[in-house]
């Protein structure tokens, strides 16, 4: 099938994105891996797509005062491959190198990835274990958002009418902490079945900060909290993993379908929280 006949506009700065962002009936296009086959499907059909992908002001990958700030229309390939997330915050480049193939990786964008709010999306997991925060704009106002707050359900979040992300703002990671994002691929599409991110830091033998962002389980990405207050404290041992582990799907609505039943989900879940922990916690120094 082809797309329904619609506008299109390639703005070149992003006061002129906002503006026309705020008619109706208008939706951004960033790298196009996921809207534009919606598209094709007719299961989206704005009248009008706004590029943003020209704006060179909104590709950039930046430190600045203990965060580093990434511009919405940064590709997943340019975190993988950028020296400064690889160093600053690896979490969220590991993320980036398990998005999809490299084709995709190339054109999808990190403001595209969370805008679309897919429940088994790569970075959700690792965003919220790091605590990131959102920027979002329309023509008349800023405003800034913790990422557990930004996902509303499956497929939709807090953007508001006009509303376009600006940028994604992660911690530069303290030295000490230990991270790894691990995954149950679907094969055919490379999305997560089970993905879990983990951070963790220890002093003194024990176990002072644990942070675990789940996705691909619930219809929504979430942070398992209990987990992390199960493993806090702890020396941090395989059995201290494990007993956190064990309580990452408790009270979870699972996700159900022909790769994996709601049952399976949560046992992936289990053990995918283990190896992520366990990976994080040999990387601790
Ligand atoms: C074959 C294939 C395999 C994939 N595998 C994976 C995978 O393994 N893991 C994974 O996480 N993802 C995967 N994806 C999805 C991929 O990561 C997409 O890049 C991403 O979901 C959407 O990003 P995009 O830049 O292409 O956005 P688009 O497709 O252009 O837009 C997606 C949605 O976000 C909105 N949007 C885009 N940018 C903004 C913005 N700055 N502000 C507000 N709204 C915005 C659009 O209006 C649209 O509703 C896969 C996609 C394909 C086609």
């Amino acid at each position: 099938m082809i797309a329904q006949n619609f506008e299109y506009s390639a703005p070149g700065s992003l006061n002129e994105a906002l503006a026309l962002l705020a008619g109706d009936d208008v939706k951004v296009l960033a790298g196009g891996m996921s809207l534009i086959p919606l598209m094709k499907l007719r299961l989206a059909t704005p009248g009008q797509l706004v590029d943003i992908g020209r704006i060179a002001g909104l590709n950039y990958i930046r430190e600045d005062k203990g965060v580093l700030r990434i511009g919405a229309t940064t590709t997943h390939y340019d975190v993988e491959s950028s020296a400064l997330v690889r160093s600053r915050c690896p979490l969220l480049a590991e993320a980036a190198s398990y998005i999809g193939d490299i084709q995709v990786r190339n054109r999808g964008t990190i403001g595209g990835s969370i805008a679309h709010a897919d429940p088994a999306a790569d970075y959700p997991a690792s965003l919220l274990a790091l605590e990131a925060r959102v920027v979002l704009a329309t023509a008349k106002k800023q405003r800034e958002l913790a990422l557990a707050d930004f996902f509303v359900d499956t497929f939709t979040t807090a953007l508001e009418p006009g509303e376009l992300i600006q940028e994604v703002i992660v911690p530069v990671e303290d030295q000490s902490t230990g991270t790894s994002y691990q995954k149950m691929i679907q094969p055919a599409s490379g999305f997560a079945i089970v993905g879990v991110a983990a951070r963790v830091r220890k002093s003194g033998g024990k176990v002072t900060m644990a942070r675990v962002g789940v996705t691909g389980l619930a219809g929504k990405p979430y942070r398992a909290v209990n987990v992390e207050k199960a493993l806090e404290g702890t020396a941090g041992s395989a059995t201290d993993v494990q007993k956190a582990a064990a309580v990452v799907a408790d009270g979870v609505d699972a996700n159900s379908d022909l790769h994996a039943s709601a049952g399976y989900r949560k046992h992936l879940a289990r053990i995918y929280t283990m190896r992520a922990l366990t990976a994080a916690l040999s990387r601790t120094v």
